[in-house]
């Protein structure tokens, strides 16, 4: 523990997903702005802020564990984020806990913090870089453009966590993002839950950046943020028609010709009590039109099967649909009832064997998809970011990655690259999700 008078220190232990890590970072600068020193034990610390995830039972399960951990070692222990927002089941597992604040509470956080372990008094001490504390390595970088969401798609409960959409002002946005590219960033992702919506709150206001006028939204934010001279990754689209406007974009190179789009489900009756857009048939004709435009474009999407209700002749329609989509990269997930989510009182839950094995299904017919795209990328030179570098070689990722979720390219001459470098690779093999390539 620490000694009076010596500066002090907060723990942080940061769960969930890249916009609870974005929270977390916000969080973890303005405790450096303030002058408090961040530290990397439990025992070294006087106390500890956990940022908790609380989207499916495994998430609270791990959540209540670090909690459980920290109050364990350290003792003095303030709980936020997505958990947080059910602040009774936090408080029944763990009564000691000093406060429980919900998802994207910097200012309650501080305030509890200010409470049980006042503020130093010279902020100078240490003084915070212009783009702030990150979690991430540092050539790449989340920028969370809002918080919450307007939809009330049946299986989340997100909008009941995080609230409304409340988009950032577009020139903090533009300003966050100068100062991490100034920081050395070479890819910036940008992320919410449902980027295609942003402005619809602020009725897309003008404001301001770099002395000129821009609109608070997806197309004007996206055709900004190209001109930084990074990779820009539009993560979290939610399929509005106006999506559209960001396919030519990704076709002139300003930005990645990459969508993070998820569709959830092809068939009709499913999408209307998940409550999403969507009809298979328009869906297609505009990944057409959008392959048309771009042709490298690459689609990411993520699917629930076993949705209360599917019948089989339903989940072929959805693989009928990934069949003809021919999508890059595919997360899919069998349907879990997350606590407080409407679609639990929906009738005709799908088996748990049944689930898994559409899950399987779908999967399987996903893998040759992926299997034979990357094949045709072989003889191919593509330009890559390097992530990791050792004696064995260098891990990259080339537009079509993105970091964390999809595949890597492998450079076995790569070790004398930099972690941050853009090298071009020719591409020499390839399997399921993964290139192999040699350096140009
Ligand atoms: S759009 Fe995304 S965050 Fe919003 S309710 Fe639907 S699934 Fe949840």
């Amino acid at each position: 523990m620490n000694k009076p008078n010596a500066i002090p220190k907060v723990g942080f232990v940061s769960l969930g997903c890249p916009k609870a890590t974005v929270d977390s970072e916000h969080i973890l600068t303005r405790l450096r702005a303030e002058g408090y020193l961040i530290s990397s034990s439990y025992q070294d610390a006087d106390l500890v802020v956990v940022n908790t995830c609380g989207f499916i039972d495994s998430a609270v399960e791990e959540s209540l564990d670090a909690i459980g951990e920290a109050l364990a070692e350290n003792g003095k222990v303030i709980v936020t984020g997505c958990l947080g927002a059910k602040g009774d089941v936090v408080k029944q597992a763990h009564p000691r806990v000093l406060a429980v604040t919900g998802p994207h509470a910097a200012d309650e956080v501080m305030e509890v913090v200010h409470q049980h372990l006042p503020k130093p008094h010279d902020p100078y001490m240490d003084l915070v870089p212009a783009q702030g504390i990150r979690l991430t390595p540092k050539h790449y970088a989340y920028l969370k453009i809002s918080e919450g969401c307007n939809h009330r798609c049946t299986f989340c409960i997100i909008p009941s966590l995080r609230g409304d959409l409340v988009s950032r002002p577009v020139g903090d946005v533009m300003q966050e993002a100068q100062n991490l590219v100034n920081a050395g960033v070479q890819e910036l992702l940008v992320i919410s839950q449902d980027t295609s919506a942003y402005g619809v709150d602020v009725k897309y206001r003008t404001g301001f950046w770099g002395g000129k006028p821009l609109r608070t939204r997806m197309t004007e934010l996206a055709a900004a943020l190209g001109e930084l001279g990074v990779w820009v990754r539009l993560h979290y689209v939610y399929p509005y028609p106006h999506v559209d406007e960001v396919i030519p974009l990704m076709a002139q190179g300003k930005i990645l010709p990459y969508l993070d789009i998820p569709f959830q489900h092809a068939n009709q009756r499913i999408l209307k009590l998940m409550k999403r857009p969507g009809n298979s048939d328009n869906v297609l004709a505009r990944i057409k039109q959008w392959r048309e435009i771009c042709t490298e474009l690459v689609l990411r999407s993520t699917f629930i099967v076993g949705f209360p209700g599917e019948t089989e002749e339903e989940f072929e329609e959805l693989l009928d649909f990934i069949e003809e989509a021919q999508l890059d990269r595919v997360g899919a997930f069998a349907y879990s009832p997350v606590d407080g989510a409407i679609a639990n009182d929906l009738p005709d839950h799908v088996p748990p064997e049944v689930q898994q094995e559409r899950l399987a299904r779908l999967m399987w017919l996903q893998e040759e998809i992926s299997e034979e795209k990357l094949k045709l990328k072989i003889g191919k030179t593509m330009t890559v970011l390097v992530d990791t570098v050792d004696e064995e070689g260098a891990i990259a990722r080339s537009f079509a990655d993105a970091p964390e979720i999809d595949g890597q390219v492998y450079i076995k001459d790569g070790s004398h690259l930099n972690v941050g470098d853009k090298v071009k690779v020719v591409i020499t093999d390839s399997d399921t999700h993964d290139l192999w390539g040699e350096l140009v």
